[in-house]
């Protein structure tokens, strides 16, 4: 049986919290508040006046092309237009790349990690096998790396590439989320890449991304998945087959968003990064959280938290925190680790500091 992702469920239980006109400060889910870049929206408006065919299945040519170069840029290296596949989300581009990889391998997942890489290593027909932070990559025939990371918002550097790369040269794939690789607090535009430390792993690596985050466009669903020219022949057959190609609306509005003028996502960067250090100095005497290197959270450690209020675990923390403190976090345990709490930054200043006066405020027994 599949379960349901808990960071949605999460999110959809304070949502309805709130719909009943409950007052929470919505600090789980990893959906971006902003608006979209107006030359976005005006793109989207454009093509929702078009005759509504079907869009190309593997996705729409330009946008293709558009996403190639993007990759590119991201990861280093060299992706062609062949070598993409638009998919309905960077969900759907890593459920559609380990339904063509995974049956039969061991997957190693990161953990703390976004639970929907083990769910869907498990529905595709792998096992997944947990891979803890910072150390050496468990026995495995496959890996899924995410930098910047959900939940802990740390990146990859070339050092730590450089490491892995001998152990990742004997996998049969290896799959890099970059959702999150200009969500990036550091120098730069955007956390380094797998394939610009070791380009010898390009024959099979496959990178996943979209624009769900960076954009401000989760509800467009748009993401796609780079990969080695005979895995994507397969990825956009099964595309013909599954979806048909996301829908051509939300393809247009991509195109527009990695066309267009760039300064929204280094706005955005910097807007979360200064959101970031706000809420960690005003944590810091009561649930200690490390740096991010980038992303849209805070990991943050109640590990005393938990202690001190006599409570089973993050879990129970979460859930005492939105029935009696009136703030929805997500708890560490979602993603593998007892604990933590992931604290989301996506909520405009006054609300993160209403919700972050809240959370300490119950922890401190007010
Ligand atoms: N990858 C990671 C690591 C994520 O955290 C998320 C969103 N929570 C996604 C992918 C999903 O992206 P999309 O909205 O494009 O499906």
């Amino acid at each position: 049986m599949i379960a349901a992702s808990p960071t949605v469920v999460a999110a959809e239980r304070a949502a309805a919290l709130v719909r009943a006109g409950r007052d929470v400060a919505l600090l789980t889910a990893g959906e971006p508040e902003l608006m979209p870049p107006a030359y976005v929206v005006a793109a989207a408006q454009a093509a929702a006046a078009e005759r509504s065919r079907y869009p190309a299945a593997a996705g729409e040519p330009e946008l293709r092309a558009a996403a190639a170069e993007r990759t590119s840029q991201d990861e280093g290296a060299s992706f062609s237009p062949e070598q993409l596949v638009i998919t309905a989300g960077a969900k759907q581009a890593v459920w559609s790349a380990l339904f063509l990889l995974a049956r039969g391998l061991r997957v190693a997942v990161p953990r703390p990690g976004w639970p929907t890489f083990g769910e869907l290593v498990t529905a595709a027909g792998g096992t997944a096998v947990p891979w803890d932070e910072g150390a050496p990559l468990p026995p495995c025939d496959a890996a899924i790396l995410n930098s910047p990371a959900n939940p802990t918002g740390r990146a990859l550097d070339v050092a730590a590439y450089a490491r892995l790369a001998p152990a990742l040269g004997a996998l049969r794939f290896v799959l890099c989320d970059r959702i999150y690789a200009r969500l990036w607090f550091g120098e730069n535009d955007r956390a380094p890449g797998l394939l610009e430390v070791a380009p010898e792993l390009a024959a099979r690596t496959l990178v996943v991304s979209g624009v769900s985050k960076a954009y401000a466009m989760a509800g467009f669903r748009i993401g796609w998945v780079a990969a080695p020219a005979p895995w994507a022949r397969e990825l956009a057959a099964l595309q013909s087959q599954l979806v048909g190609g996301p829908a051509l609306v939300s393809q247009r509005a991509a195109l527009a968003a990695l066309t267009g003028p760039q300064q929204f996502v280094a706005d955005a960067a910097a807007l979360y990064r200064a959101r970031c250090d706000r809420a960690r100095a005003a944590l810091s005497a009561t649930l200690p959280c490390g740096a991010p290197d980038g992303g849209l959270y805070l990991w943050a450690d109640a590990r005393a938290a938990i202690r001190a209020r006599g409570l089973a675990g993050s879990a129970a923390l979460a859930d005492a925190l939105l029935e009696r403190a009136g703030v929805a976090v997500m708890p560490g345990a979602a993603f593998g680790v007892e604990g933590f709490l992931r604290i989301s930054l996506t909520q405009p200043d006054a609300r993160l500091d209403e919700g972050i006066r809240r959370l300490c405020a119950f922890i401190h027994g007010a």
